[in-house]
């Protein structure tokens, strides 16, 4: 895949290039480099990002002006920047932000889209106050290259530090919230002596930019946290899948396992750059690509823990939960326990949408709406709708602004916490717009392996457009969407991974919680 990037993407002529310089099969080199966004095409210079917050902040119109303009130009549903939406990929930078006039300014030459800022590394707000006395990650504080909690790693050992973490109650932050230790222990309890630990860095859940923000600001966290965990399950080399668009994270990270070199003279770090595939995110699809295939989720099980990477024990963590654990070897993993509201630890909050300061909030796991978004410096508008995990958790209705987001509260109301990606629609939002946005982009990202995925995600967009198009010629067109619940069960069942059970959620939770969006 990098040869294929280095090339600019599938241009004509380019797979037989790269087969013929690497001994692998040009079909085989096809079959990657299709898959991945970055690499399906020619490298297109500007990418607009579609994704709902993106779209609430007028993203659509950014996008026909630029085309109007002649920019080469094209959509992309995710950059994890929904903090500053709406946003454009110039090549490898993100720029924060843009309006029409700016695309008017641009006049036809695309590096001057954003060229007069400065590359913007942070752009978002962060909060609220330091406190390192409930903040595990503590995005505000200063790095802290001591290496103090590895030191103490090595004089508890690795049984005290794992029964700490399952004291501390840490559960995954990627989205699955499956508990840490769990994973931990059952490396350490393989045979095999070749393990390995992996970093899931390819943040992609449109409404999620927080990973993002740590490696930026704490990447010493991020860097000690693996190498903590490379000591415990006994690894020699840490991979590091970062999201292509990651410039500025990538730069914080290098830095910082060069600032930890000395104290880690045994441990290999390798970073790689992902390509744009959401499907990545899960750990599975993960490990395929980093191997250097269609990123297509595994049948499970075997677990990774059991055989990951080039079929070896493997630890895969995202980047807030590998971060947790300094502070939880430093501070133990009561006190960890005790950050947590209803469910253990701190947790960042993303939010965006109709929020005044949309931004990633550190604050007690299980914080309601109306105190995440009071930190967010209040809402914009009148409140009518939330994302509270992102696009697969679907939209909850304002009655329960007051429930705790936290992954047992919301998984009982049909929801999910997922990566905590918080998403506020006010009543000027347009919710069927929003979810037809959702369904586009779940299909456009299914890995197409199995079938009720591939072709539900088709069916479900294509359903509520025709639903769209009739209402519009002023038909009933009710019956249209009555086979949803089934399509839906038939995804939920069908699916080897959580993107064919979480792709109907956004239609579905409309039908169910906004009734009179299909009634009217
Ligand atoms: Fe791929 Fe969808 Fe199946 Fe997941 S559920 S493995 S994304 S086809």
């Amino acid at each position: 895949p990098d040869r294929l990037r280095a090339a600019g993407g599938l241009k004509p002529g380019v797979a037989r290039a790269v087969a013929a310089e690497t001994g692998v099969a040009e079909a085989e080199v096809y079959g990657v480099g299709s898959f991945f966004h970055l690499l399906a095409e020619p490298d297109t210079p500007l990418r607009v990002c579609t994704g709902l917050s993106c779209q609430l902040a007028g993203a659509d119109a950014v996008l026909a002006r630029a085309k109007e303009a002649g920019l080469p130009v094209t959509a992309c549903s995710c950059l994890a920047a929904c903090d500053a939406a709406p946003a454009v990929l110039r090549e490898r930078t993100v720029v924060p932000a843009v309006s029409l006039d700016e695309v008017d300014d641009a006049a036809g030459d695309w590096a001057a889209l954003g060229a007069h800022r400065e590359e913007p590394a942070r752009y978002g707000h962060v909060g609220p106050a330091r406190d390192p006395e409930q903040q595990a990650i503590d995005l505000l504080g200063p790095p802290d290259y001591s290496g103090a909690a590895l030191a103490a790693v090595d004089a508890m050992g690795a049984e005290a530090l794992i029964q700490a973490l399952a004291a501390s109650g840490l559960q995954g932050r990627g989205g699955a919230g499956f508990p840490a230790h769990v994973k931990w222990r059952s490396v350490c309890d393989q045979a095999d002596p070749v393990r390995y630990v992996v970093l899931n860095a390819d943040e992609g859940e449109p409404g999620t930019f927080k990973d993002r923000e740590v490696l930026l600001r704490r990447p010493d966290r991020v860097v000690e946290g693996l190498a903590i965990a490379a000591r415990v399950v006994g690894a020699s080399d840490v991979y590091l899948y970062l999201r292509g668009a990651f410039e500025g994270p990538w730069r914080a990270v290098e830095e910082a396992i060069a600032r930890f070199a000395g104290l880690l003279p045994d441990l290999r770090f390798h970073l790689h750059a992902g390509h744009g595939a959401y499907i990545c995110g899960e750990e599975t699809a993960l490990l395929e690509a980093l191997e250097g295939r269609r990123g297509m989720p595994r049948l499970k099980p075997p677990y990774p823990t059991e055989r990951g990477l080039w079929g070896r024990p493997t630890l895969v963590h995202n980047v807030e939960t590998i971060a947790c654990v300094p502070a939880i070897v430093l501070r133990g993993g009561d006190w960890f326990r005790g950050l947590g509201a209803t469910e253990p630890g701190s947790k960042l909050y993303c939010v965006s949408g109709h929020v005044r300061r949309p931004g990633v909030y550190e604050l007690p796991l299980g914080v309601t709406l109306d105190a995440l978004v009071e930190a967010a410096g209040g809402y914009l508008g009148t409140p009518r709708a939330f994302s509270p995990g992102g696009a697969s958790s679907g939209l909850l209705p304002m009655t329960l602004r007051d429930v705790p987001l936290d992954y047992a509260t919301l998984a009982g109301h049909g929801s999910m916490l997922g990566s905590a990606g918080v998403v506020v629609l006010n009543d000027a939002a347009d919710l069927v717009a929003a979810v037809r946005a959702q369904l586009a982009f779940f299909e456009a990202e299914s890995c197409g392996q199995c079938a009720p995925c591939r072709i539900g995600t088709r069916w479900l967009r294509d359903r509520l457009e025709r639903w769209r198009a009739a209402r519009a010629a002023g038909e009933d067109g009710v019956a249209l969407l009555a086979p949803v619940p089934d399509v839906a069960w038939e995804l939920e069942e069908g699916s080897i991974c959580g993107l064919g059970v979480a792709a109907p959620l956004p239609l579905t939770s409309l039908m169910r919680h906004f009734p009179e969006e299909i009634a009217r």
